[in-house]
């Protein structure tokens, strides 16, 4: 039987892992499924996958429970941009959140947690390129968030690299910054790149593409 698309990704993470000189058991494989309907899904938790990606609550909301229900050791990752006023939701929903970018929404995401009893770990998410359309904090902006952000179980930064250019040095940018900070968790690398990513100490990847095919539009 062929290798699956799962098999071949979590083998090439040992790999570029044992050539960095860290156990596979230091990288957590994020299944990205947005888009993904849970028939797609399935096979992934057969083979068993654990940790899932996905970019927005509405969707993670309609399409969860009910694999949750069957499957009660999955972990979900928000891993798109949360506007502050569903900051609840996604508190009630995920078991991480990556995309902690403002005072503001620290502020929500602390709400909600007291209000729920419910604290899940939270990423600060940094525009690494200072990109003028992207999420993010500015790096200037980091320390200030993380300030900031103390009220918040953070366990690390994450990152999404500029389109369309070599992604390592910004890989190796937000690895010093969370040195710098003294923060232990690197989400960063995507299809394209987790490799790289995980030869400069992510802790986390986020695959899509190569574990579920194109997505559609
Ligand atoms: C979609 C997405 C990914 C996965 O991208 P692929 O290229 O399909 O692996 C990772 N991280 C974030 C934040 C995303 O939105």
């Amino acid at each position: 039987m062929a290798e699956s698309p799962l098999a071949a990704v979590r083998a090439r993470i040992g790999k570029a892992a044992a050539l960095a000189g860290r156990p596979a058991s230091a990288v957590t494989l994020i299944a990205v499924s947005k888009t993904q309907s849970a028939e797609a899904i399935a096979p992934l938790i057969a083979e068993g996958q654990r940790d899932f990606g996905e970019n927005r609550v509405q969707e993670a909301e309609a399409k969860w429970p009910e694999l949750r229900a069957r499957h009660s050791d999955l972990r979900l990752h928000l891993i798109g941009q949360l506007q502050s006023n569903k900051a609840e939701q996604a508190v009630a929903l995920f078991d991480a959140i990556h995309s902690v970018d403002r005072p503001s929404l620290v502020t929500a995401l602390a709400k909600a947690m007291d209000k729920l009893g419910r604290r899940p770990d939270c990423f600060l998410q940094v525009n690494i390129g200072d990109e003028a359309q992207k999420g993010g904090c500015p790096v200037a902006a980091l320390p200030a968030l993380v300030e900031a952000a103390r009220v918040l179980p953070v366990g690390g930064l994450m990152c999404i690299p500029p389109a369309d250019t070599e992604a390592a040095p910004y890989f190796a940018l937000l690895a010093k910054l969370a040195r710098r900070h003294g923060l232990a968790g690197l989400s960063m690398g995507m299809s394209a790149d987790y490799e790289s990513a995980v030869m400069l100490g992510a802790t986390h990847v986020r695959v899509g593409t190569a574990l579920f095919g194109a997505r559609g539009t």
